[in-house]
């Protein structure tokens, strides 16, 4: 069985989990579900990075302790399993001991690529990061908008150098495949630039004593995303070479990570790095997603415009729809979000979505049908039968449109094309009028064709949802089984 590796990148726990974070594991959902209806056998990473500052200094605030903080956001972040209905396979949490032992095994895999030395930079705490002046906008992190902290450390640092062209042509050559071809070209630029070696610990003072340490060297904690990078291989036994470490990263060629524009360099550059010193194939794709506004601003505390997935989905999820709450969700990120650029979120917006293309669009279609078909006593088992050869042309050209877009990760145009599946059918049924002819019950031939030719495009539409909204695709096949339509999306 062909394998298939994908992962999404870990979220900092220092807050509980945001829409912007649902838009990313979403969209690795969709992913993940499609290959495995392709019949590959896949890996769905998902976790938690709990080694950073920014936790040390929000559980501070907080005044609890660091284990504390992480344990209970990470749990918040594992809740999104149920309420978005994520298919991920693992969950890995970087405060793990499988983790902590990978982490340091793959400190010690680049050994040769480590040195120590004297160090003055400029640390952003939000991105983790040491900052070059000239990358500073007015002084600030161009990503918080922050004054970085002036750090003077004796640290150790990986030979990032050494890699450079080795890097550049993997990438050029799309042996790592970055998209959009904006973000491959935004990394080529910044390799072109010259890379400089990178600062891969910190004083365990510095670190608050949080973190892990350097193998042989306690008194320095392993920097957060030297740790943390190794999340990916670490949830599949790397720390022991085990058999899923083997079959989903050493010998797959299929292996993807998304992520969002704000960490890229850190995937495309530094772990490929870090994993080519530790003679460990890189990976072979990186989707990078943008980011999700919240009435056109950052999703921030201080502007209270921070969306709660759990808020949405409970607020349009109801007592005889459940399923309605969480798909609505999913449906507006993939289908309102231009897949690898910013997007916004308002609540007017989700509504409008959910009204015309939810509850009227789809919910009205297979209503209609499953209502005609009940009528007619149509008899399900010769549906197939009933596809004209137009029909069938709509909905193989309805496929071709679907795959090329899911291939090319645009999620929002794989949508578009059912969509315009929908609006057909709706078109057929305001030409052949099947109302009147139950009415009229005088060409029971032709009304068979006209329902069986709905029915056969309503199951493909059902199909081709499987890994966009799973659980209204079920029902939708459930009711074609069943004749009982029941509201998919009630109406607001
Ligand atoms: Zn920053």
């Amino acid at each position: 069985m062909k394998k298939f590796y994908l992962s999404t990148a870990l979220p900092y726990v220092n807050y509980a989990p945001h829409l912007g974070f649902a838009l990313e594991i979403i969209q690795a959902d969709v992913i993940a579900r499609l290959h495995r209806i392709l019949g590959e056998d896949v890996f769905f990473l998902t976790g938690t990075d709990e080694n950073s500052l920014k936790n040390v200094r929000a559980a501070a605030e907080e005044g609890v302790s660091v284990k504390e903080l992480v344990a209970r956001n990470a749990e918040k972040f594992y809740e999104l399993k149920k309420i978005l209905n994520l298919s991920f396979d693992d969950f890995i949490r970087t405060t793990e001991e499988r983790h902590k032992r990978g982490s340091q095994k793959l400190w010690l895999a680049c050994k040769k690529d480590i040195y120590k030395k004297k160090y003055r930079g400029l640390y952003c705490v939000g991105c983790e990061e040491f900052y070059k002046k000239d990358e500073l906008e007015n002084g600030l992190c161009p990503e918080h908008k922050t004054k970085p902290e002036l750090v003077e450390e004796e640290n150790y640092f990986f030979r990032l150098i050494k890699y450079q062209e080795q890097l550049k042509s993997l990438i050029k050559k799309d042996e790592i495949r970055i998209v959009p071809d904006t973000r491959k070209n935004e990394v080529l630029s910044f390799i072109n630039s010259g890379l400089q070696d990178i600062c891969i610990s910190r004083s365990a003072e510095r670190a608050g004593g949080w973190g892990i340490d350097v193998p042989g060297d306690p008194g320095q904690k392993i920097w957060v995303w030297f740790d943390a990078l190794s999340n990916y291989i670490n949830a599949l036994g790397y720390s022991k070479n085990g058999k899923k470490f083997q079959e989903f990263w050493q010998k797959n060629k299929k292996k993807l990570h998304t992520i969002g524009k704000g960490i890229i360099r850190f995937h495309a550059i530094y772990w490929p790095a870090m994993l080519l010193s530790a003679k460990i194939p890189p990976p072979n794709a990186i989707f990078v997603h943008g980011y999700l506004t919240s009435g056109g601003r950052k999703m921030s505390k201080s502007l209270g415009n921070i969306i709660d997935p759990f808020e949405l989905v409970k607020k349009y999820g109801s007592a005889s729809s459940p399923q309605a709450g969480t798909d609505a969700v999913r449906y507006f990120l993939l289908r309102e979000i231009p897949p690898t650029e910013d997007g916004d979120f308002t609540y007017e917006k989700f509504e409008q979505r959910y009204n015309s293309d939810l509850a009227k669009g789809l919910g009205n279609l297979a209503a209609r049908v499953i209502t005609l078909a009940k009528i007619f006593n149509f008899q399900f088992s010769i549906f197939n039968k009933f596809s004209n050869s137009n029909f069938q042309k709509v909905v193989k050209k309805t496929w071709g449109d679907y795959r090329k877009a899911l291939d090319d990760f645009k999620f929002n145009e794989g949508l578009i094309a059912i969509w315009e599946l929908i609006s057909f059918c709706d078109r057929y049924i305001e030409k052949e009028r099947p109302w009147e002819q139950l009415k009229l019950k005088t060409k029971k031939e032709k009304l068979k064709t006209i329902i069986g030719n709905l029915l056969f495009a309503l199951t493909n539409i059902a199909e081709m949802l499987k890994p966009f909204l799973p659980e209204t695709s079920e029902k939708i096949l459930l009711q074609i089984k069943s004749r009982k339509s029941e509201p998919l999306f009630p109406r607001l």
